[in-house]
């Protein structure tokens, strides 16, 4: 068990990671594939103190450079949920269950819509994690949903078990490298069909008749990553101490509002790693 995981692979979470580390706290930073969020967009940071002119790309390096360098141990792949657990929390992340006393959320503001009928259906057919449900559709039909490249090793898996995957993404460069088992569809989706089973995926150009949907994103909505925490204006509400109303669970940088800014980011990161020890230290 970790002390502190961290979900998230930008400046808030290197930040938090950097001032765990600091508080000698053992920390485990959980972070997409997708490539380092909105600062790796960031041609150029004029208003970053201390580095004047940087690319947004460069001074991400640098954060996780220095979080490593430091001792946190970080890791690539999404993480889909997070369940409290009496001893803290257990997270449910690429292909593994990663368990923690304390956590914090650092994801950025990017929140992914959900389809229709998918959080109804979530459990019902609708799955994020081929390795842990595959086998529940042992000679069936399925769809994969991807929106993100770890949706490729995932297929594959799903491909020797099923009689049939559907691979539909709007992306073609997701789409690369995958056998004959598997039918292609270039096409958007828009709903999961079924009332009180998965029953069908239509898209903007189709439906198709499948038993079980397998959705891959490089983010997570809130409400499917943790239930029970209050969000206020679509962000998860925080004290000045980057409590949420989940006792050891805190949130830092653009997932909990305004302004989307780095430092603000970084800030928000070292106070939730401050409290997080705090709260682990009684
Ligand atoms: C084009 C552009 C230019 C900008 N220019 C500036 C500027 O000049 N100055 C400035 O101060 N700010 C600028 N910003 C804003 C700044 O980049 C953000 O405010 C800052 O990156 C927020 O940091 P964060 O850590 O909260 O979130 P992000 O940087 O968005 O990082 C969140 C990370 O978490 C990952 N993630 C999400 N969900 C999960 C999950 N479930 N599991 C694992 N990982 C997950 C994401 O993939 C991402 O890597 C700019 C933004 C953009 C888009």
């Amino acid at each position: 068990m970790v002390d502190i995981a961290i979900i998230g692979g930008g400046p808030a979470a290197f930040s938090a990671a950097i001032t765990a580390r600091q508080r000698n706290k053992a920390v485990l930073v959980c972070k997409s594939f997708a490539a380092g969020g909105w600062l790796h967009k960031a041609e150029r940071v004029d208003n970053y103190p201390g580095l004047i002119g940087v690319r947004g790309a460069e001074i991400l390096d640098l954060f996780e450079r220095q979080s490593a360098g430091m001792g946190a141990r970080i890791q690539s792949g999404t993480v889909r949920q997070i369940l409290k657990t009496e001893q803290g929390f257990m997270l449910l992340a690429q292909d593994e269950v990663v368990e923690a006393k304390a956590v914090i959320i650092a994801t950025g503001a990017a929140q992914p819509k959900t389809l229709e009928n998918e959080d109804a259906l979530l459990g019902k057919g609708v799955s994020y994690c081929g390795t842990c449900d595959g086998m529940f559709y042992k000679g069936k039909r399925v769809a994969v949903l991807a929106y993100s490249v770890h949706a490729l090793p995932e297929t594959r898996f799903l491909a020797s078990l099923a009689e049939e995957v559907v691979y539909i993404t709007p992306n073609s460069e997701l789409a690369r490298g995958l056998d004959d088992k598997v039918t292609v569809l270039q096409e958007t989706p828009v709903k999961i069909i079924g009332q009180n089973r998965v029953e069908g995926v239509a898209t903007d150009q189709s439906e198709i008749p499948v038993s079980g949907v397998f959705i891959f994103r490089d983010a997570m909505a809130y409400h499917t990553l943790i239930p029970d925490v209050y969000t206020e204006n679509r962000f998860i509400k925080v004290s000045r101490h980057m409590e949420t109303n989940v006792d050891g669970l805190y949130a830092a940088g653009d997932c909990t509002g305004r302004p989307f800014q780095v430092a603000k980011a970084v800030g928000e990161g070292n106070v939730a790693a401050v409290s997080a020890s705090d709260y682990l230290d009684g």
